[in-house]
């Protein structure tokens, strides 16, 4: 295992391993910047084959926070920790393993790092393992209870995602969301609430997602029509808005996609940047997901900062859909794709 030949390796500050052969952790956290402050970003527990396919996910994940609490006007850096899922199912039984004790060990790691990395829930996370986490150390955000917690914060990042894909329509299209068609991959905390937001704007909805029951929902509460997982890339609509798996913006689905306008909460939809210039010469205006989905760590932001309000993310999240406006104009104007424009505002903010 490398970190600085690693293809991902982006002049990060520091790269922690933590191991606890008594609990069966292992995990990363890696410090991009904190050239604005602290660095920040989601806890992600997850099965890896290998150790590098781990350290890879925490230094592309953890860039990403970078540039996505600089676009959102944040004063914190980006950093990301993952947790390789242990072998076995959990309990407390020989050969299984405890998830309590995992993430006390991971809380024990963190707090190593006095402040250097706030976490916050990310995929593979649940409420209980931050509070088992926030045990061990103060260094821990996006809590459900306390004194400072700012709760789920899927309502905002749908906010946010719901406000990109009004404001994109209305610069390619001139006009609002009522009676545009939009397909929604994923309707998990973030794509459910989005279909309602696009649904209670009188837009169309086709969907997808692997878990029936929410299908169901869908069909009833919304009239959304479903189709299968991979023929959501086939669907005739004017908005695409992926809000499940990264990467889905890629070789094999590109020729397929139809719509005029990308804009979803999924991290890392391009497969590699290339794509985003081969949307773009297809004539669809795609919104570079970490402004689109900023919306939930600036209500996290807001525990960290110790200022959080309503109000103050409300102000944050208008300055986001703000700044994805002038990515929007600028690439319209200069032609340039508007993800290499928000790479480059967000290294500038980062003072790289
Ligand atoms: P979630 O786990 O609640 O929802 C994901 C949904 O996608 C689930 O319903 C799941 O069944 C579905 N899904 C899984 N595989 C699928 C497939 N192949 N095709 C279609 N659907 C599939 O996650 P979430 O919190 O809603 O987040 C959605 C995405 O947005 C993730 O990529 C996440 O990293 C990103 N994101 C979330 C937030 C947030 O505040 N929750 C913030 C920023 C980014």
């Amino acid at each position: 295992m490398s970190i600085f030949e690693n293809a991902s390796f982006d002049n990060h500050e520091s790269v922690h391993a933590f191991f606890d052969p008594k609990t069966k952790l292992r995990a990363f956290i890696a410090v991009h910047s904190t050239y604005l402050g602290p660095s920040a970003g989601g806890c992600r527990l997850w099965s890896y084959d290998v150790s590098d396919d781990a350290l890879t996910d925490v230094l592309r994940l953890s860039r990403g926070m970078s540039y996505k609490n600089a676009m959102a006007g944040l004063n914190l850096g980006g950093g990301k920790a993952v947790v390789m899922r242990p072998e076995g199912p959990e309990g407390k039984e020989d050969g299984n393993f405890d998830r309590d004790a995992l993430f006390t060990s991971f809380g024990r790691a963190l707090d190593n790092l006095n402040g250097h990395y706030y976490t916050a829930e990310d995929v593979g996370m649940s409420p209980d393992d931050m509070r088992v986490i926030r045990a061990q150390t103060k260094y821990v955000a996006g809590l459900d209870e306390g004194e400072a917690a700012s709760g789920d914060p899927s309502p905002v990042t749908a906010d946010g995602v719901f406000r990109s894909i009004v404001l994109a329509v209305r610069k390619k299209m001139g006009c609002g969301v009522e009676g545009l068609s939009v397909a929604v991959q994923g309707l998990g905390h973030v794509g459910y609430d989005v279909c309602a937001r696009l649904h209670g704007a009188g837009a169309n909805l086709i969907v997808t997602d692997i878990n029936q029951y929410v299908l169901k929902k869908a069909r009833e509460q919304f009239g959304a029509k479903v189709v299968d997982l991979d023929a959501i890339y086939d669907a005739d609509v004017d908005i695409f808005s992926p809000c499940a798996l990264g990467a889905i913006l890629n070789q094999e689905t590109l020729p397929r996609i139809n719509a005029k306008i990308i804009a979803g909460a999924a991290n890392n939809q391009l497969s590699v940047p290339a794509i985003g210039q081969k949307l773009q010469e297809k004539g669809i205006l795609y919104c570079p997901d970490y402004v689109v989905n900023a919306g939930g760590i600036i209500n996290i932001a807001g525990e960290i900062e110790g200022n959080y309000s309503k109000a103050w993310v409300e102000e944050k999240l208008s300055g986001v859909q703000k700044t994805l406006e002038d990515i929007l104009d600028l690439s319209a104007r200069t032609g340039r794709t508007a993800d290499v424009i928000a790479d480059e505002m967000a290294q500038a903010r980062i003072g790289r």
